[in-house]
């Protein structure tokens, strides 16, 4: 099955030269299109409103879809994980997080990840390879799917955070081309506001990012207020420091909209960056390079075996975020979802059970 052509991976123009190549009229394109990202059937023979040759011929060349959920973990704060393979047996994982007002999808980028941040458990794995375009829309739509039910409305106001396993900005390409797909009208609809992409600090990848169109929001992984100790725990940092990471932010904030603010992320590892000393340190390096536009997530870590870092008690959370707030930054403490089953950030890494 691995050589047939995953279709769900295609952009509506792909579509309608794929349909041509296979002598059907153009029109098709947009019915496949619906089928798969609107209606969100992953089945060629359950769209129904194909020709039934039609349906059989696509089923010869192609496939709607190429992942298999293996196991599905539900917490008892309502957060799902799906552990899912793809075709040639690597992970890929998603997170449903339900919250009172909307509900987040949290999809991976790439099967492991090749950075080595000290505190996340996904980067024990190593890189295994990028994922397709199509294989990242098809997390979402079997997420969807599960939750909603096929066909069925997806609520308003579902969000997309490209916030699981891997690095997004190493899997540009695959990534920006997902994205579009999801945002179609014709299709999911989810458009580039009510998506969130993450980065441990791909620079060029920010400056490139910061120039598209219809850009989705950014969130930094910073994590620390030194080179020297950004150097330990992220070491994508020798490669570009705090100020060239900061520089990038730099031209991000200059392409916001008006009330618009975008995020880094710090976790919180306690007696190692949650001092108030850092949070004062990381203050004065955000107004010394004019980032007024920032807000600080501070994630207390999500510990996991064999990780050597522990969360800082609520106390210190309290007193760090104080100190950035006192300072003119505005700081959130994300509450942690899915611990218990290992959905959590940074605990993505096919865990079983
Ligand atoms: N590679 C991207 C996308 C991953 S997003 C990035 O680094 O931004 C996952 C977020 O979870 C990142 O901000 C990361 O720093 C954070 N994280 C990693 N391990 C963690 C852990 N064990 N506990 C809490 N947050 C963690």
């Amino acid at each position: 099955m691995s050589e047939k052509i995953h279709l769900t991976g295609f952009s509506t123009q792909e579509l309608a030269d794929f349909v041509q190549n296979i002598g059907e009229p153009k029109f098709r394109a947009g019915q496949i299109f619906k089928g798969l990202h609107e209606r969100r059937i992953l089945d060629f023979d359950a769209i129904t409103d194909l020709p039934k040759a039609l349906r059989e011929k696509l089923d010869e060349t192609a496939t709607a879809t190429t992942l298999k959920v293996e196991s599905r973990y539900v917490s008892e704060d309502g957060t799902r994980r799906f552990l899912m393979k793809t075709h040639d047996n690597f992970p890929v994982e998603t997170v449903f997080i339900p919250t009172e007002n909307r509900d987040t999808i949290c999809f991976s980028s790439q099967s492991g990840c090749p950075l080595k941040c000290d505190f996340c458990l996904t980067a024990k794995l190593g890189l295994l390879r990028n994922l397709t375009a199509g294989e990242i829309v098809e997390q979402i739509i079997i997420v969807l799917n599960d939750v909603y039910g096929i066909g069925a409305e997806t609520p308003h106001g579902t969000n997309l955070v490209a916030m699981g396993a891997g690095e997004p900005f190493l899997n540009y390409e695959n990534l920006i081309k997902a994205l579009g797909i999801m945002a179609d009208e014709n299709g999911l609809f989810i458009v580039a506001n009510r998506v969130t992409v993450s980065t441990a600090g791909i620079v060029p990848k920010i400056y490139e990012f910061a120039k598209l169109e219809k850009r989705p929001n950014l969130a930094i992984s910073l994590s620390a207020p030194s080179d020297e100790l950004r150097d330990k725990l992220m070491p994508i940092n020798r490669r570009w420091n705090i100020e060239e990471l900061l520089t990038a932010a730099k031209a991000v904030q200059k392409t916001l909209r008006r009330g618009e603010r975008f995020t880094f992320e710090y976790v919180l590892l306690g007696g190692v960056n949650d001092a108030d000393e850092h949070a004062r340190t990381l203050a004065n390096l955000l107004n010394k390079h004019d980032l007024q536009k920032v807000k600080i997530n501070l994630i207390p870590h999500n510990p996991a075996e064999p990780l050597e870092y522990h969360p800082p008690n609520s106390e210190r959370v309290e007193s760090f975020k104080g100190i950035l707030e006192s300072r003119g930054v505005a700081a959130y403490v994300r509450r942690p979802r899915g611990r218990d089953i290992y959905a959590a950030c940074g605990q993505l890494a096919a865990v079983k059970g």
